[in-house]
């Protein structure tokens, strides 16, 4: 058929060279090399125990020698089970990112993913500080369901973290992306998610109004100022960019630097200064009737502690300090050290 083959190189005559260079091969191997090339249909070589390379090829007597060693079965060569060697499986959590969009709330965005506002504290540690993380553009980790993403550190173990978080440990080790398997080894750059647990939130604490009244008169006698119990807007924009929530406990509300700051209702100042908290230059004023007021981010400071300010005195000027992404006043009420939402205080945002 093929004008290119050559008759002398059929398929037939390949097979045999084939052949004969294997069974040329065992009988090296065997050391019968001789025997097997005599003829084509030889019955296979005996057949010999399995011995060293080196002894078959030099001598027969050798690899005779050798037959009765005992020959060793594959599983004796298997490694045996260390038992006290435990490698258990890291956390494998399903987490998604989700950009923030304009005009976004803490409780929109939990809503988009069914989960509680705090659990974006949970898989979010840095909106536990006061400043505007929460806006437009910044990513956010959403835990699959409501919790905390901890941090694994060293020193860690599966009882401090249940303490810290007060879930029971049963809970944590029942969470199955968690992977933990008895002896429920914890691996330090990992996370686990504490399932039902609420990050905590760091708050300041001012100084307390006796702290300031006792040493702003010289006869002893401290005049006690108390508030009208109703309070105004310490600034006159409705800019708001971020309002109350777990997360974030004051509004937010956008404007030029250098704008005056009023005091929300009359009290006494109980800290006009520097907090290294994030609050950048604040006021904190103290009404006398269980209410206090923060004005953070501040330009300038007109008053200082131990000051009786009156509603509507300016006390202050707006700008971009502390934990800031903008000129923004950030304003907080507390009553009894509790922080609640200004909106119901002002008259709504
Ligand atoms: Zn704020």
């Amino acid at each position: 058929m093929h004008d290119e083959i050559k008759p002398r190189r059929s398929p037939a005559g390949y097979v045999v060279l084939v052949l004969l260079a294997g069974l040329m091969l065992l009988g090296w191997r065997f050391g019968v090399a001789g025997k097997a090339a005599q003829a084509e249909d030889a019955p296979p070589a005996p057949v010999a125990a399995p011995v060293s390379d080196a002894s078959a090829a030099d001598s027969p007597a050798a690899s005779a020698a050798v037959v009765d060693v005992p020959v060793p079965i594959d599983v004796a060569l298997a490694p045996a089970a260390v038992p006290n060697t435990f490698v258990g499986r890291k956390p494998e959590h399903e987490l998604q990112v989700y950009r923030v969009e304009r005009g976004d709330t803490p409780n929109g965005i939990a809503d988009k993913f069914g989960i509680q506002a705090t659990t974006l504290l949970g898989g979010n540690p840095q909106l536990s500080q006061e400043s505007s993380l929460l806006q437009t553009g910044v990513d956010l980790v959403i835990l699959p369901v409501d919790g905390v993403l901890h941090d694994v550190q060293p020193g860690d173990t599966l009882e401090s973290i249940a303490e810290r978080y007060g879930i029971p440990v049963e809970t944590i080790i029942g969470y199955a992306p968690n992977n933990l398997e008895f002896p429920y080894r914890l691996y330090p750059e990992t996370r686990i998610l504490v399932p039902g647990a609420i990050r905590e939130v760091f708050v300041w604490t001012p100084p307390s109004l006796e702290s300031v009244r006792g040493g702003s008169t010289g006869s002893g006698i401290t005049p006690l100022v108390v508030g009208t119990g109703t309070f105004i807007y310490p600034v006159g924009s409705r800019n708001f960019t971020q309002y109350f929530w777990y997360g974030h406990p004051g509004i937010d509300i956008a404007l030029g630097e250098g704008t005056a700051v009023v005091a929300s209702d009359t009290g006494t100042v109980t800290f006009a200064g520097w907090n290294i908290y994030g609050y950048g230059n604040l006021i904190v004023i103290n009404h006398g009737n269980g209410y206090e007021t923060f004005y953070a981010h501040l330009n300038g400071i007109n008053v200082v502690p131990g000051q009786v300010v009156y509603q509507g005195n300016v006390i202050g000027s707006t700008g971009n300090t502390g934990n800031s992404s903008g000129p923004h006043i950030h304003f907080e009420v507390r009553i009894n050290g509790a922080q609640d939402n200004p909106c119901w205080y002002v008259g709504g945002c």
